[in-house]
């Protein structure tokens, strides 16, 4: 396993009695610094065998896995195998309610399921209005279409010049190299695209899209997405990143993941060390509700930052899951306290039977108005709309803008009151 501590935030001094302690240091002669390189070795090691986990994973491993070791637990392929995937299997963890998808009923036709074990260890096993419980798992509301829905609301296909790219503005793409991810989230805006058949989509499916980018250099920014990009090996990783590096006018390159928040072991040594070689390179994490933040996400988190990965998040604004200002509020703290930058909130995406998941657009607004001027302006997100149809993102802001009165523009604070802005130009 290949998990680090939290060593990043730790000022370390080490001994010659702490490097005596767990193997022989290497045999190659050490000219320079021998001090330095000593304990960037042991370091090094100490990152590749942690094996300490949380309470609630431990509590959770002891029950539910006895005969399984920490350091499998913390092994990212060993969460892949056992993941759940089916009803009957999350029956064994769970105590499912009425709503909830029982046993010998169907799910044919929604999203299929999957939850990485570690997910599962941070759900209520009782309570069926658990914020992230919610999140993941299917109820009879997905059944239900309302107007307005569709099986892909942001008519992506329409912008999909080649396959597994969607083209919508002028100067980025979106490329889609995987329909994979370690869990599925109940409200996916791709849920039409992720977990079919051929989910996995490797190298030779990839080449149109990169020599799509390759031949318009009008493209400089290059988001990865999919299904989820980090759940995909390390090699394959490398190889998309030094393809898409080896175009000149690709200036970033961005990926969007929800694995260091439901496969937090996946983010190890080996896939840093590939992602720190292809700066600039952002990662857009997608977080949920604070309860997300445990242990495990800050040592990812802080193993991703101290690589010079500046992160940023994504939320999806959810009813009754984290649609009121504190829960926002304590999640945007959370972050940036892991040094995750807020980046946007979205709207709900009308997808087939979401209506449960989605807020009325004023409770967008009320939550960026009880953060704008209440907390630092680096824990407001940018809220936003995809517009459906492939209108693209559009922002929406509380009504701080009142008007004009003769020179003076009129403009409320955060406090509700007015104030007047000269505007002679
Ligand atoms: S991680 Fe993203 S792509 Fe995967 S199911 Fe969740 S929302 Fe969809």
């Amino acid at each position: 396993m290949e998990k680090m501590s939290g060593i990043h935030s730790e000022k370390i001094t080490v001994t010659h009695t702490e490097l005596n302690e767990d193997e022989e240091p290497p045999s190659k002669p050490l000219y320079i610094n021998q001090e330095e390189l000593l304990k960037e070795y042991f370091q090094s090691k100490r990152e590749r065998d942690k094996t300490s986990l949380s309470q609630r994973s431990t509590s959770f491993l002891r029950q539910y896995f006895p005969e399984t070791s920490e350091k499998d637990w913390n092994n990212w392929h060993w969460q892949l195998r056992n993941s759940v995937t089916s009803i009957r299997q999350l029956s064994g963890f769970l105590n499912l309610s009425d709503n909830e998808i029982r046993p010998n009923q169907t799910i044919n036709d929604t999203l299929p399921i999957r939850i990485t074990p570690y997910y599962l260890s941070l759900l209520d096993k009782d309570n069926p209005d658990h914020p992230l419980r919610r999140s993941v798992i299917p109820v009879f509301d997905e059944f239900l279409s309302s107007p307005g829905e569709a099986s892909d609301p942001l008519s992506e296909g329409h912008d999909s010049p080649v396959s597994n790219i969607v083209h919508r503005y002028p100067d980025r793409v979106l490329f889609l190299v995987t329909g994979f991810c370690s869990t599925y989230c109940r409200y996916c805006t791709r849920s039409h695209m992720v977990a079919k058949d051929k989910c996995h989509i490797g190298k030779k499916a990839w080449e149109p899209g990169l020599q799509y980018i390759e031949q318009n250099t009008s493209i400089r920014d290059v988001l990865i997405s999919g299904g989820d990009p980090l759940t995909m090996t390390d090699e394959n990783i490398e190889y998309l990143l030094s393809r898409l590096r080896a175009i000149k006018h690709v200036e970033i390159i961005r990926i969007g993941t929800k694995v260091p928040v439901v496969l937090p072991q996946r983010i190890n040594r080996s896939l840093v060390n590939i992602l720190k070689k292809y700066h600039p390179l952002f990662l857009s994490i997608h977080f949920t509700h604070p309860e997300e933040i445990t242990l495990e996400v800050k040592e990812a988190c802080a193993m991703l930052a101290d690589s010079g990965i500046p992160l940023g998040s994504q939320t999806v604004l959810l009813r009754t899951i984290n649609d009121n200002v504190e829960v926002m509020k304590k999640l945007m703290h959370e972050l940036l306290k892991i040094r995750v930058r807020p980046y946007y909130l979205y709207q709900c995406d009308p997808i087939l039977g979401s209506a449960h998941f989605r807020t009325p657009i004023e409770k967008g607004l009320e939550i960026i108005n009880g953060l704008r001027g209440f907390t630092s302006g680096y824990a407001v997100p940018q809220y936003v709309i995809d517009a459906p149809g492939g209108g693209g993102k559009i922002p929406l802001l509380p009504d701080y803008y009142q008007g004009r009165e003769d020179e003076f523009v009129l403009l409320r604070n955060y406090e509700g009151k007015t104030f007047r802005y000269p505007d002679f130009t």
